[in-house]
């Protein structure tokens, strides 16, 4: 699914303008990093994918189609097309990997059959299948990282949404992270990654596309496939 933004605005009740004017195509299958300083417009770039909030002008399309139109009742198959990943996404402490891997198809009524299948691929994905049966609390930092990217993908998403998700992690887990996103990437799911880390962002190789209070200010890539 390609993503497109056309002159959108943003302007929250406060005043503070968020986004100025964004227009940018985001190719089906490509993988982007959004950048920029803390307060750049980047969480409100991706609030307005997953429509959580409105443009106050302009329109987000993705594949083509004006995603202000959705129905409410319709945004909840719309956003089973796009998996999230947050700083620090949140596990439930008492639930096994295997389970909080799995909430995401229980709330989407999969049958038990399919359930267990897709958990094991989606697990071996980010290689944590040996650790289904422990707990949150029993993996590292960077584990823990990689099952919210299983919990995300579980659901077979067009998109893949990403929010900071290197922020408490040192820079090799960092790669790492970002190197399973590529795996995403590469099977042709359309990738974005908010990163105020720029250092990481510049030795990845993909399309940045880089944000200044609002504006876009830069769009470049280091390598051809983004
Ligand atoms: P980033 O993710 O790049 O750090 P954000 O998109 O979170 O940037 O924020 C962009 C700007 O919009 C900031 O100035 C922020 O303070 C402001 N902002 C974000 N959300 C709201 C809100 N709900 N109400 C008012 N201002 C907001």
């Amino acid at each position: 699914m390609g993503i497109e933004f056309r002159h959108v605005v943003k302007r929250f009740e406060n005043g503070t303008e968020a986004l100025s004017d964004v227009s940018i195509a985001i190719p089906t299958g490509s993988m982007t990093f959004l950048t920029g300083h803390s307060g750049a417009g980047k969480t409100t770039f991706l609030n307005l994918l997953l429509r959580l909030d409105s443009p106050t002008r302009g329109s987000v399309l993705v594949n083509d189609v004006d995603i202000a139109g959705i129905k409410r009742r319709h945004l909840p198959v719309y956003r089973r097309h796009l998996g999230v990943v947050f700083q620090d996404g949140q596990l439930l402490d008492g639930r096994s990997i295997f389970d909080n891997v799995a909430l995401p198809l229980h709330v989407a009524g999969t049958r038990a059959r399919d359930m267990a299948r897709r958990v094991r691929a989606a697990l071996g994905s980010v290689d944590l299948l040996a650790k289904a049966r422990l707990l949150p609390a029993q993996l590292s930092a960077g584990e823990r990282q990689r099952v919210v990217i299983a919990r995300a993908v579980v659901n077979r998403p067009k998109i893949l949404l990403a929010d900071e998700p290197t922020g408490n992690l040192d820079p090799t887990l960092s790669r790492t992270i970002i190197r399973l996103f590529r795996r995403f990437h590469d099977v042709g799911v359309t990738v974005v990654v908010a990163s105020h880390d720029t250092e990481l962002v510049g030795t990845m190789g993909s399309r940045v596309v880089e944000l200044d209070h609002g504006r876009i200010v830069g769009q470049g890539g280091t390598s051809a496939d983004g």
